[in-house]
């Protein structure tokens, strides 16, 4: 399938036997795309704002930030030493004499000028005085005289002219982008801003994401647990992976197994959400309503994915109702009911896709690899998640190993592990001492 094109959810090819993880990826991929260029066309108002930068993280810039001023803002020293004229590194002398006639702190520059046979003791960040040029670090200096200490000496042949000074502007020239639009901002992206003197940023506003969980079964935590029902645990762990994106929630709570309240979750989400997340009512027996209220609301596919855990889901849009503005489609993703599952489709399509839709030009979260500690089956033909420690061995290389068992009900698995190991489609058995595929829980920045 060709990246550029965009497949209906329920296009036939989409619905084949089993759908293979990166072709589901692409499908939605294309799907946001078409999104935001419907949604460029609606103009939107109120799609940009601005923040102050302590309420910015993990926000995503909307416009490149462009530097006011030119880092460093002016020439300076890289390391504690002596500042003096590089002229006379070519003077052919075995030896450099100095003599030393003031110092340059950083914040505290040295006013007077430095002529030829003089020097400055300068600290890292100090402005270089005036038609200096080089730095001779202090740890290649000695004292010729122990009777003046205003003296000092060095080798030639040690430093080249224009060493350890930093250039104004070799970081960023004003003018020029500091960072990119489209940036999931971190803190160092915080801190950059902040040291070019900016206050706010523009960012895309927050994304609205609607959750409810269906089944007859749930429960929500502080009612009773009757014969056969549990509690609902997807939209806690829904609203965490969420957080993680700081968007804004809307909890639409439990759903009972029954078309009329699904329909009016769901319509209730269309009004007011950018995205709905469903959990549970997809797995084949329960989907069939669930179907037939989605081609009354919009456009859905019901998937068979070639991935364990996690091989029913639905996918799709419902159309905006009436009255909602802008008058915006709201993608849906109907994401199966165990609780392992939900977060690995949370993680493999659903976080991409809010990135995507919310501008971000990075996407796709970062992975590793490491050696797996012990043998794991794996049938070709399926992409698995088996949740995992990711540590280091003794001769420090690092190591994978899994969390027991791996049945998608157990989130036990998920809460003890801080990664997955990612076994590919076409990936067979893995033994142990073998290198796999890991993509960590939780990002180092
Ligand atoms: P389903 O996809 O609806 O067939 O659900 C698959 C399994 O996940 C069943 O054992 C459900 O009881 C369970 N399940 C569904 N939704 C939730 C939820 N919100 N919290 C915890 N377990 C759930
Ligand atoms: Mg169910």
């Amino acid at each position: 399938m060709s990246n550029s094109i965009t497949l209906s959810p329920s296009d036939p090819i989409l619905l084949t036997a089993s759908l293979h993880v990166d072709d589901a990826r692409k499908a939605i991929s294309g799907l946001v795309r078409e999104l935001i260029a419907e949604s460029k066309a609606l103009n939107s108002p109120g799609d940009i704002e601005a923040i102050s930068l302590d309420q910015a993280i993990n926000r995503i810039l909307a416009e490149d930030l462009l530097s006011p001023i030119d880092v460093p803002a002016a020439d300076n020293s890289a390391m504690d030493g002596f500042a003096f004229h590089g002229e006379c590194l070519s003077a052919g002398d075995d030896n450099i004499t100095l003599k030393v006639i003031g110092t340059a702190y950083a914040g505290k520059p040295y006013e007077g000028s430095i002529r030829q046979g003089e020097c400055l003791k300068i600290m890292t960040g100090a402005v270089m005085p005036n038609a200096c040029d080089t730095v001779v670090p202090q740890e290649l200096t000695s004292n010729p005289n122990p009777d003046d200490s205003s003296v000092i000496q060095f080798e030639q042949g040690q430093l080249k002219r224009g060493e350890n000074r930093r250039l104004r502007g070799e970081d960023l020239q004003a003018g020029k982008p500091a960072i990119l639009a489209g940036r999931l901002l971190r803190p160092s992206d915080l801190g950059l801003a902040a040291s070019l003197g900016i206050a706010t940023l523009s960012v895309h506003r927050k994304l609205k994401v609607a959750i409810v969980s269906s089944g007859d079964e749930l429960r929500s935590i502080g009612e009773t647990l009757d014969a056969g029902s549990i509690y609902d645990s997807n939209r806690y762990s829904l609203t965490g992976l969420l957080n993680r994106l700081n968007l804004e929630i809307i909890d639409c709570g439990i759903v009972r197994d029954d078309p009329i309240s699904l329909k009016e979750a769901f319509c209730k989400a269309a009004q007011q959400a950018d995205v709905l997340i469903s959990s549970g009512g997809v797995s084949v027996g329960e989907a069939d309503y669930t179907k037939q209220i989605m081609q009354e609301l919009g456009d859905v596919g019901f998937w068979k994915i070639a991935m364990r855990p996690g091989r029913p889901m639905a996918f799709g849009v419902l159309r905006p109702v009436e009255g909602k503005l802008p008058a915006s489609k709201t993608l849906f993703f109907g994401l199966p009911g165990n609780p392992v599952a939900v977060m690995v489709t949370f993680y493999q399509f659903v976080r991409s896709a809010l990135l995507q839709l919310n501008g971000a030009s990075q996407t796709e979260a970062q992975q590793t690899q490491a050696i797996a500690q012990e043998p794991i089956r794996k049938r070709p033909g399926r992409t698995e998640y088996q949740r995992a420690i990711l540590g280091r061995g003794s001769d420090g290389k690092p190591t994978v190993k899994l969390t027991g068992s791996q049945g998608a009900g157990i989130l036990r698995s998920m809460s003890e592990a801080n990664c997955f190991v990612i076994l590919h489609h076409d990936q067979g058995n893995i033994a142990a001492g073998d290198w796999v595929d890991v993509a960590l829980f939780d990002g180092l920045l």
